[in-house]
């Protein structure tokens, strides 16, 4: 491991690898398709210059890198709890992943401008600006996109939070990514083959097409970032997520052999954990629910949402949704 890959080890990021900058014409198409079929719902946001996602130098006019981090969150499958419980997504198992990888950012930075100088320029996010991850994490020679729309670094798989820093050093010339990829890069990009497996067992079948998700459709949105009632219909798809959902992850055959992740932040001990009693946002205030989930990816959303979400879940259980 060179350059910059012992200075992200350090810093506690277990993937990475560095991207030239360059305008990402097809996939900025890709998008503004996307966007134009109202796939995204009420992600307004999403509007927004949509340009600064694929254009590095919009968003940090010297950029002369993209480097590309990822920590793999995967702590492997958690015991089935006893009686009635909704599930939650993996993601959100432990403590909320913004502060923890903002901090590993910070430390990497600083690295960086210790061994380079303290002049250099860097802009990070971590799933927060506008910044297409995957799509650089792409470039940077990291991985490929799977057909359910997730970044998959082979030998690693889709379970990895993912953040950027834009900064003006050249470095993509001598990093290569971290792990290296035991495929070819013209391989990587494409993890899927003839493989169907996530289109076929999404529940509501929000994949589309390919490496297309309708967001209206989708129970990760749908649980996370909708407000107001949720279509019958499609709650009665939900099952029994009350927080995100997995399916497209769990029936990939990267992910089964892919990294467990050695990271008690993100296990289940750390926060709300796999499952949640379906009264956990009952007689809660919004604040006291903040309170009870502070630190958490839950709190995020609020009380109302989750309790919204384990009322589906409970429908669902006892047979009286729509599609349950
Ligand atoms: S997260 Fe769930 S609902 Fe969304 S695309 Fe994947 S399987 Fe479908
Ligand atoms: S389940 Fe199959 S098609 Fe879907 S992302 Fe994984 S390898 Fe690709």
């Amino acid at each position: 491991m060179e350059g910059i890959g012992l200075l992200a080890r350090e810093a506690g990021f277990a993937v990475a690898g560095v991207a030239r900058p360059r305008p990402l014409d097809e996939d900025e198409r890709a998008f503004a398709r996307w966007i134009g079929r109202s796939f995204h719902g009420t992600m307004r946001f999403l509007e927004r210059e949509p340009e600064r996602r694929f254009r590095p130098e919009t968003l940090l006019a010297s950029a002369r890198s993209v480097i590309v981090l990822g920590v793999p969150y995967f702590p492997g499958d958690p015991p089935a709890p006893s009686g009635a419980h909704a599930r939650v997504s993996m993601f959100a198992w432990g403590k909320d992943y913004h502060e923890i990888i903002g901090g590993r950012l910070s430390a990497l930075i600083s690295r960086l401008r210790e061994r380079f100088g303290a002049k250099a320029a860097f802009r990070p996010f971590v799933d927060a600006g506008p910044v297409a991850e995957k799509s650089w994490a792409r470039e940077a020679g990291i991985g490929g996109i799977g057909k359910n729309t997730l970044l998959i670094a082979p030998g690693v798989g889709s379970y990895v939070f993912l953040a950027v820093v834009l900064t003006d050093l050249e470095l993509w010339s001598r990093t290569p990514p971290f792990p290296l990829s035991p495929l070819p890069l013209s391989a990587s990009r494409d993890p899927c083959g003839g493989c169907t497996l996530c289109l076929d067992a999404c529940p509501t079948r929000a994949l589309v097409e390919p490496r297309v998700l309708d967001a209206r459709r989708c129970i990760s949105y749908l649980t996370i970032e909708h407000r107001g009632e949720i279509d019958p219909a499609l709650a009665g798809r939900m099952g029994d997520w009350a927080y995100g959902c997995d399916v497209c992850q769990e029936v990939c055959p990267h992910n089964p052999a892919g990294t467990i992740a050695d990271e008690p932040e993100f296990w289940p001990s750390a926060g709300p954990g796999s499952h949640l009693p379906l009264d956990a946002a009952e007689g809660l205030s919004e604040g006291a629910f903040r309170k009870k989930f502070g630190g958490t990816s839950l709190a995020r959303a609020g009380r109302r949402r989750i309790a919204r979400n384990l009322e589906i879940v409970r429908k669902n259980i006892a047979g009286e949704s729509v599609n349950g």
